[in-house]
C-alpha cells in the first residue's frame, strides 16, 4: 500500500482496470498521486472498490515506464531513441511506402480495450480514413467478441440489457462461465448482498468458484460442467424448459417471432436434447439439470450473469444466443431484476466496440456495407470509405505469414503474450516489414517491433470509458503525460503525418464527433457528463435519459429471434496423449498479462501463475503441491508450479495467465469461434508430468 503524505487535491476519474467502471478521487499532491478513494457518488461502485483500483497505479509512475519514442530498422538491431517528430514521420512513411509497394490493404491496427472511447475512435478512424480500408480490430477480438454477434442477432444490440442496480431485483441469479469475486469483485458484492436477501444462485461453471461454497450466498445449484459443453447444457435447460412447459407464452407471443419459437421448441424438445441424453457430454447429473432449469424459469425474476467461460470457445456465439434464448422463452427480459448480462473483463471493451473498432463495423454497430451509415462518415470525413469488411486480429496475422499483411499500428495489446498460439502471433509479426507499438512498457509484442511509441496511463488524459453497464464516464487528467503526450494526441500526430488535416485540442471535441456520427451516442457530451456524472447509452432523442434497462417496450431489433443453437463438439479433444482439460482464468489481485498489477504490491499475493490439479489427477502422476510440473499440449508446453485443489474436477486442469514466465498461451491452440474467431481459450487437452523446474 503506498500512502503517502497530505494531498491538497483531488480529482475525480475512473479506474482503468475492470469492466465494473468504479470511479474514484484521486488524491494529488502537486503532480504526484497520495492515494485512490473510492468515490461515494460513482453510480457503478457507490463507494466501493478492490484491491487493484484502489492500490495497485504504481505502475504508472514505474522505472520500466518507456518514455521516449525508439525506432529500429530490424527486430535483430538494438532500440534507438529519436524524437517524437522523427519516430512520427518515420511512422508515417514505412505505412505509405508498405501501401505503395502491397497496396492499400495491406496495413490495418488494434486499438486497445485500455484505452478511452476517444482514442479508439481515433484509432479506426486513422485506419479507415488515413490507410483507406477496414482493416480495424480490437481486442474485444479475444474475449466479448461473441457477445456483440450473439447479442446483436438474438436482441438487436450488442451490449448487455441491465444496469447493476439491477441485480437488488433478482430473485435468481445465473451465473455461468465466470467468476465475479475475482473478476468483478465490485459487482461480486452487490450480487451477494442479493443473495443474502434471499435470492437463490445458480453456478454453471467447471471449477467450483468462490461463490459455490461463499457463507451465506452459497449456490443452490453448481453444475461443474466438462470444459466445452455449454450448449449442450444450455440446450438441455431449455428442453426441460419447454418439455415441462415452463416457457413465458404470453411474453413470447407479444415481444418474439413466435414461429422462429415453435423451431427452437421443436429442436431443444428432442429426446436427444434432454438432461439425460446428454449426461455423457456435460457429465452433469440429469436432475441437477432438470431442477436448475425448473429454478430460473419459476423462481421469480432470473438474471443471467456471464464471462469469457461462455465467449471463449469455439461455440461462443452458439453459447451466448442459447443464453439470450432461455431469457426470451422464460419472459426474463425488458424490466429490472432480470435480463443477460456480459461481465466484461477490460475498463473499456464495451466502448472500444462501441467506437467501431471491428473491421465489419462503424462505430454504433453499424455494418461497413451500410451506405446510408458509410455516408455519414464520408460526409464528415471528406473520404470514400472501403464498404468490404476488413481483416481481423486472426486473419490479419495469417496474411502476413502468407505475404499480403505488412504493417500494423497496435495501441495498448500485448498481442504476444495474450493472444492464443503464441508461435503462430511471432510468425505473423516477424513476416511484417512495419510493426508499431506504443504501450507504457516494452512489452512482448515489442519485441517484434520496429517502432516503439511511449503510451500515457489513464492518469495523464481526459476522456471517457465506457463500463459493462453501458455507463459512459469521464476520465479525468491527473498529472501530466510523462511521455509529452497523450495517447489521443499521438495518434493525431500519426494522421496528420499521413496527410489528414485533424485539429482536435480536447478529447470532448472527439466525443462531439462521436456523439454526430453515432445514434447511440447522439446526446452524449461532456458537459453533460460533468452535470449528471455518467450517462448510459443509448442517450438520443430517443432516451434523453439514457437507458438503464434495454429492451423494455420491444426488442432493438424488433421482434425477439430465437437461434436455433445445435451443440459441435470442439475439435480440441482429448486422448491417450493429451488426457486433461486445461481452462484459464483470472485472479483477484491481478489483471490479464499482469503488464500493470505486476508493477505493483499486488503481485506479493500472487506472485505466480499456478497449475490447479485435482488431487486424484497429482496422485496418479506423483505430483505433490508446489513441485514444478510439465505442462504440455498439442501447440507447445510451458513450466509452472502445481496447486493441488478440489476446486477443479478430476480430468480438469485451471491455470492463471497474469505472468509472462508461464507462457500460457504456448500451450493454447488456433480452434476459435465459428462467427467471431474469440480464440478458444477454455478448452485445451493438455498432458501433465513432473518436471525439474524452468
Ligand atoms: Fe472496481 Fe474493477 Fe477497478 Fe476493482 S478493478 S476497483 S472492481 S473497476
Amino acid at each position: 500500500v503506498v500512502e503517502t503524505g497530505t494531498p491538497d487535491r483531488a480529482v475525480v476519474t475512473t479506474c482503468a482496470y475492470c469492466g465494473v467502471g468504479c470511479t474514484f478521487r484521486a488524491e494529488m499532491r502537486g503532480e504526484e498521486l497520495v492515494r485512490m478513494v473510492p468515490w461515494k457518488e460513482g453510480k457503478a461502485n457507490r463507494g466501493h472498490s478492490c484491491v487493484k483500483g484502489r492500490f495497485a497505479w504504481g505502475y504508472a509512475q514505474h522505472q520500466d515506464r518507456i518514455l521516449n519514442p525508439m525506432i529500429r530498422a530490424s527486430v535483430t538491431e538494438p532500440w534507438r531513441e529519436v524524437s517524437w517528430e522523427e519516430a512520427i514521420a518515420h511512422t508515417a512513411s514505412e505505412f505509405r511506402r508498405i501501401q505503395a509497394k502491397y497496396g492499400t490493404r495491406a496495413v490495418g491496427g488494434i486499438t486497445s480495450s485500455r484505452c478511452t472511447n476517444e482514442e479508439t475512435f481515433l484509432v479506426q478512424k486513422l485506419i479507415r480514413q488515413g490507410f483507406g480500408n477496414n482493416n480495424v480490430d480490437t481486442c474485444a477480438r479475444v474475449c466479448h467478441s461473441p457477445t456483440g454477434y450473439g447479442l446483436k442477432t438474438t436482441f438487436g444490440t450488442s451490449a448487455g440489457t441491465q444496469d447493476f442496480d439491477s441485480v437488488s431485483q433478482a430473485d435468481v441469479i445465473l451465473v455461468i462461465g465466470a467468476n465475479p469475486t475475482d473478476g468483478h469483485p465490485v459487482f461480486a458484492s452487490r450480487m451477494k448482498r442479493r443473495l443474502r436477501e434471499g435470492a437463490k444462485l445458480i453456478v454453471i461453471d467447471p471449477r467450483r468458484i468462490d461463490l459455490v461454497k461463499s457463507p451465506h450466498v452459497g449456490a443452490e445449484h453448481h453444475l461443474p460442467l466438462r470444459p466445452g459443453t455449454n450448449v449442450a447444457v444450455l440446450t438441455a435447460m431449455a428442453h426441460v424448459i419447454v418439455t415441462e412447459r415452463l416457457y413465458d407464452e404470453a411474453f413470447i407471443r407479444e415481444r418474439c417471432d413466435w414461429d422462429e419459437f415453435q423451431d427452437w421448441a421443436d429442436f431443444v424438445s428432442e429426446p436427444a436434447r434432454s438432461p439425460e441424453a446428454v449426461e455423457p457430454l456435460t457429465g452433469l447429473a440429469p436432475e441437477d439439470v432438470r431442477a436448475a432449469a425448473q429454478l430460473y424459469a419459476t423462481g421469480g425474476n432470473g438474471a443471467i450473469y456471464y464471462g469469457l467461460g461462455v465467449t471463449e470457445h469455439s461455440q461462443g456465439s452458439s453459447t451466448v444466443m442459447a443464453i439470450a434464448n432461455l431469457a426470451m422463452a422464460t419472459g426474463n427480459i425488458g424490466r429490472e431484476g432480470v435480463g443477460v448480462n456480459p461481465l466484461r473483463g477490460q475498463n473499456n471493451v464495451q466502448g472500444a466496440c462501441d467506437m467501431g473498432s471491428f473491421p465489419h463495423e462503424l462505430s454504433g454497430y453499424r455494418h461497413v456495407s451500410d451506405d446510408g451509415a458509410r455516408a455519414m462518415f464520408e460526409s464528415a470525413w471528406g473520404v470514400k470509405l472501403d464498404h468490404e469488411p476488413g481483416l481481423r486480429i486472426p486473419n490479419m496475422l495469417d496474411a502476413a505469414t502468407e505475404g499480403t499483411f505488412k504493417g500494423i499500428f497496435i495501441q495498448g495489446e500485448d498481442i504476444l503474450q495474450s493472444d492464443p498460439n503464441t508461435h503462430h502471433v511471432a510468425a505473423g509479426l516477424e513476416a511484417m516489414e512495419c510493426v508499431v507499438v506504443q504501450d507504457l512498457f516494452l512489452n512482448e509484442t515489442a519485441n517484434y517491433a520496429h517502432v516503439f511509441l511511449p503510451g500515457s496511463t489513464f492518469l495523464e488524459k481526459d476522456g471517457t470509458f465506457t463500463n459493462a453497464e453501458r455507463r459512459i464516464q469521464r476520465v479525468r487528467k491527473v498529472m501530466s503525460p510523462l511521455n509529452g503526450y497523450a495517447d489521443w494526441e499521438v495518434v493525431q500526430l500519426v494522421a496528420n503525418a499521413l496527410g489528414l488535416d485533424w485539429s482536435y485540442t480536447h478529447p470532448s471535441q472527439i466525443m462531439d464527433e462521436i456523439a454526430a456520427l453515432t445514434p447511440t451516442f447522439a446526446g452524449v457530451h461532456y458537459d453533460r457528463l460533468e452535470e449528471e456524472g455518467s450517462l448510459q447509452w443509448p442517450a438520443n432523442e430517443a432516451a434523453p435519459d439514457g437507458t438503464p434497462t434495454m429492451h423494455v417496450d420491444g426488442f432493438v431489433r424488433g421482434k425477439g429471434k430465437f437461434v436455433v443453437t445445435d451443440y459441435v463438439p470442439t475439435d480440441e479433444k482429448t486422448g491417450p496423449r493429451f488426457p486433461l482439460l486445461l481452462t484459464t482464468g483470472r485472479i483477484l489481485s491481478h489483471y490479464n498479462v499482469g503488464a500493470q498489477t505486476r508493477r505493483t504490491a499486488n503481485t506479493a499475493w500472487h506472485p505466480e501463475d499456478r497449475l490447479e490439479i485435482h488431487p486424484a489427477d497429482a496422485e496418479n502422476r506423483g505430483i505433490k503441491d508446489n513441485d514444478w510440473i510439465c505442462l504440455r499440449s498439442r501447440a507447445g508446453e510451458t513450466t509452472l508450479r502445481a496447486l493441488i485443489t478440489e476446486r477443479v474436477a478430476p480430468g480438469v486442469v485451471y491455470t492463471t495467465f497474469h505472468h509472462p514466465e508461464t507462457q500460457a498461451n504456448v500451450i493454447t491452440t488456433d480452434y476459435s469461434d465459428w462467427a467471431t474467431n474469440c480464440p478458444e481459450y477454455k478448452v485445451t487437452a493438455v498432458q501433465v508430468s513432473l518436471s525439474n523446474g524452468p
